[in-house]
């Protein structure tokens, strides 16, 4: 399976490496030392359906001038059903496509 996910501080791919742990698989970016959570089973709180998106959102740090730094990632579970209309206001491209192959 693959992680389906770049790193969102520096856009890699190839150095993202996934340590399992219970529930969770921790995402770490060899190449820029970016970590963050990922849950194995993602499912919908409100009705318990695992036909979700999984959604990586980049927590970032705004400093005073242009620089953005991104510090942390919360993984943001949305369901197919529940949250059919926030998944479709999705569709704006702010983050990386889906890796090719
Ligand atoms: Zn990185
Ligand atoms: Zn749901």
């Amino acid at each position: 399976m693959s992680l389906e996910i770049l790193c969102p501080n520096c856009g890699t791919d190839d150095e993202l490496r996934g340590d399992r742990r219970d529930d969770t698989i921790v995402i770490t970016c060899g190449s820029c030392g970016l970590s963050w959570d990922r849950p194995v089973r993602p499912h919908c709180p409100t009705c318990g359906s695992t036909d979700v998106v999984a959604h990586p959102v980049p927590l970032v740090e705004r400093s005073r001038g242009t620089q953005r730094s991104i510090t942390a990632m919360h993984i943001e579970t949305l369901c197919r059903e529940c949250d059919a209309d926030r998944l479709a206001a999705r569709h704006d491209g702010h983050l990386p496509p889906a890796l090719g192959d």
